[in-house]
């Protein structure tokens, strides 16, 4: 089995160093993440400069390594694209240092590494733990067990899974519950200040631990439980194609006259 292992809080983190550490007991694992924090960069891609990559020391004994001067989305595609050789198995993006739940899914790096695994066609898991989480080896053990189930069985290739774990025992854990993303997990806010010469800003995200759809991702967590979120990449909304058919019909005339007018 050969395993792409990638995480937004870049190549020395310890939780991504412990899921490989298990990992490579079942899988030939190559591990190309960014050279730095890069948790919240989202789906960012660097197209403008070139992408610098270091071959480096694994902190786990063979394991080919790659430090990437960029985003965890640029990681991946460096990696599918060049430095692993032939498909892969299995993507895995993670152990993230936080949780990514609800709308987070939108920012954050980690998922994001795992979309580009799954938009090149390979099955691909974002694993991530509560902060100060003491229990990243569960993650990591998880991380195993789908691992080899999911290659072992005929589930689709196109699985994208964000997962998310507890801080707890094992023996404290409820259960693992498939779930859908809450639509809303955090307050976003804007803190002012000045810090004596110029105005700043502060982008703040307080997230809200309250939810009673017990379908989301947000209780699984505050249950105790493992969540298993099923994504898919295709934002298409259906439901507002018969709500958009009656504008689109008279939009281009309106567009027309429009511009007679101008
Ligand atoms: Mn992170």
């Amino acid at each position: 089995m050969k395993i792409l292992v990638t995480n937004d809080d870049g190549i020395f983190a310890e939780g991504l160093w412990t899921l490989v550490k298990e990992l490579r007991n079942i899988a030939r694992v190559t591990v190309v993440a960014p050279d730095r924090e890069q948790s919240a960069a989202g789906t960012s891609v660097t197209l403008w400069q070139p992408l610098r990559v270091r071959k480096v020391n694994p902190m786990v004994p063979e394991v080919e390594t790659y430090a990437v001067e960029g985003t965890p989305s640029d990681s991946v595609m460096l990696a599918l694209g060049n430095l692993v050789k032939g498909k892969v198995d299995l993507v895995i993006s993670g152990i993230n240092y936080g949780l990514n739940l609800g709308e987070d899914v939108y920012i954050s790096g980690t998922v994001a590494a795992a979309l580009q695994g799954y938009l090149h066609g390979f099955p691909s898991l974002a694993i991530s733990t509560a902060r100060g989480n003491s229990h990243l080896d569960i993650a990591a053990k998880l991380a195993i067990i789908l691992a080899q189930k999911i290659t072992a069985s005929s589930l689709p290739s196109n699985l994208f899974l964000n997962i998310n774990l507890p801080n707890l025992p094992l023996a404290e854990i409820g259960r693992a519950q498939i779930t859908k993303l809450a639509s809303k997990s955090h307050i976003n806010m804007v803190e002012e200040g000045n810090d004596g010469k110029r105005e700043y800003y502060w982008l703040v995200r307080q997230r809200q631990n309250k939810t009673t759809d017990k379908e989301t991702d947000i209780w699984a967590i505050e249950q105790g439980n493992i969540s298993i979120t099923p994504l898919l990449a295709n934002l298409f909304d259906e439901p507002s194609v018969s709500f958009l058919a009656n504008l689109c019909s008279e939009l281009l005339q309106e567009l027309k006259s429009a511009q007679g007018r101008l």
